[in-house]
């Protein structure tokens, strides 16, 4: 979507909803640390840490989710693949 389409789209958008468009959520926050990142800005010092926290989460959440898998079925081995789609991987343009 360019910008001239995201704008029209904005327009469009708050006419329908009858509404001025939303609040964005301020830096410190999830929400605003993807902002930064859609907008292809470096993440600020505010919301660094947060998006480095909820990043480890989530790790920690797949790890979690891997071993439970792994001891529900104690005879699955899983394939190098398989384990890299639930551990995740690094994401190539961070
Ligand atoms: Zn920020």
């Amino acid at each position: 979507m360019t910008t001239a389409d995201r704008s029209r789209f904005a327009e469009y958008r708050d006419r329908r909803r009858g509404g001025p468009p939303r609040t964005p959520q301020p830096c410190g926050t999830i929400g605003a640390a993807r902002r930064h990142q859609r907008a292809s800005e470096p993440l600020c010092d505010l919301c660094r840490p947060v998006w480095a926290a909820h990043q480890h989460e989530q790790y920690e959440r797949r790890k979690a989710i891997a071993l439970v898998l792994s001891k529900q079925n104690p005879h699955l081995t899983l394939t190098e693949g398989q384990r890299q789609t639930i551990l995740g991987r690094q994401s190539i343009e961070s």
